[in-house]
């Protein structure tokens, strides 16, 4: 997007290292003497329970224990669980390998006791980069924003994401994208996320499908983890807008998972917002073409996802519900928020039509 000499802004940098190749989990141990870390906690998903002890056995004897029983939504009595044994292993910093669920709950642990963390994301949903945390406490989600939930070092390895199955690959890659393009029109955008979120868009746009043809394209994952990377900055560093206002109310009050939820409501989202940001239309022509709103709905169909929220299972009956929920304390966006066409692109998410600007 060309800078304007009339614009202002603030931008905060989000502090944090970054180490991104192919094969750069052998630099973990160094890291973690780095950090001079003797008694880590190494965290996962019960999915991903073999790979965190093959890589915490890599640490000797820093490696002081494993929790495997992250879960999506960072439910607190998991945290709980992970806290007694941070207290009864005296832990001194976390790993956490995994997606935004593994990563959450590392999250959840740095904010009670600010340990550090270092994180392997192997997914491309983009937590990593963020001082965010969602969790759940009795059914109910709330989301909060604090240095200590920041990773302070994050470790991305190409090699470790070749496992990510290609359907998932494609989903979280959408999600990535959906925090870039509601950076381009958040309230507190500014040039250099702006840049980042435009790159990380091209990067996924060119690597998703070829990981759809073949999972196996070390290259085409490269690229969507670096567009991954962009994509999490942007949302560590401004506000999110009306997409994931609704992807949290649908995730929340309809339990439907984040992924694919993201990649169902991204055109719906963009074309809604559409005419009340006619720059990052622009801007978005030359990766994305004349109807971006269009292409990724498009994205959508070409690496096989689920076009819509009826077909993940949310009744029709509930599009009402939904659209009242996402009217009830919304974020700010830059297109005001009517009820009537906001249902409308529920109901046309939910059906799994095309985006329509109107
Ligand atoms: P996830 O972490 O729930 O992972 C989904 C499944 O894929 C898990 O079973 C996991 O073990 C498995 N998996 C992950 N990587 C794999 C790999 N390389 N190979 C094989 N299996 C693998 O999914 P996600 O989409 O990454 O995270 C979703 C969660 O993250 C949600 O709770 C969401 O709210 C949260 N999130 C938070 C932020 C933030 O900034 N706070 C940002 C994005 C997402």
């Amino acid at each position: 997007m060309s800078f304007s000499p009339a614009s202002s802004f603030i931008y905060n940098a989000n502090p944090g290292r970054v180490i991104f190749g192919n094969g750069t989990i052998a630099q973990l141990p160094d890291e973690i003497a780095r950090l001079g870390l003797e008694r880590v906690l190494t965290l996962s998903t019960p999915a991903q329970a073999g790979d965190a002890a093959a890589i915490a056995a890599m640490l000797g004897h820093r490696s002081a224990a494993l929790f495997s029983g992250a879960a999506m939504h960072t439910p607190v009595e998991v945290t709980e669980q992970a806290m007694a044994l941070v207290g009864a292993e005296a832990i001194d910093g976390v790993l956490a390998i995994g997606g935004g669920s593994t990563i959450g709950l590392g999250k959840a642990i740095a904010l009670r006791t600010n340990l550090p963390q270092i994180v392997v994301p192997t997914t491309y949903a983009g937590s990593e980069m963020t001082p965010i945390l969602g969790e759940t406490a009795g059914g109910a989600k709330t989301t909060r924003s604090d240095p200590r939930i920041l990773p302070e070092v994050v470790l991305y390895d190409v090699a470790l994401t070749m496992s990510l199955p290609a359907a998932m690959s494609g989903t979280s890659g959408i999600n990535a994208m959906a925090h870039a393009i509601e950076a381009l029109y958040a309230r507190d955008r500014n040039p250099v996320i702006s840049l980042m979120a435009l790159e990380g868009i091209a990067a996924l746009h060119r690597a998703l499908p070829a990981i759809a043809d073949n999972p196996g394209d070390r290259a085409a994952r490269s690229t969507a983890l670096y567009g991954a990377w962009l994509c999490g900055s942007c949302l560590g560093a401004v506000g999110m807008a009306l997409h994931h206002k609704l992807c949290h109310v649908l995730g929340g009050s309809f339990d439907l998972p984040h992924a694919e939820t993201h990649t169902i409501m991204l055109p719906h989202a963009l074309a809604y917002n559409a005419p009340a940001v006619p720059d990052v239309i622009a801007a978005l022509g030359p990766v994305l073409g004349a109807d971006p709103a269009r292409a990724i709905y498009d994205l959508a169909g070409r690496i096989g996802a689920v076009r819509s929220l009826g077909a993940l299972g949310m009744a029709e009956g509930a599009i009402d519900e939904a659209a009242d929920r996402a009217l009830a304390n919304p974020y700010w966006n830059p297109r005001p928020l009517d009820r009537t066409p906001i249902r409308d692109l529920i109901a046309r998410a939910w059906a799994g039509e095309p985006p329509q600007t109107h």
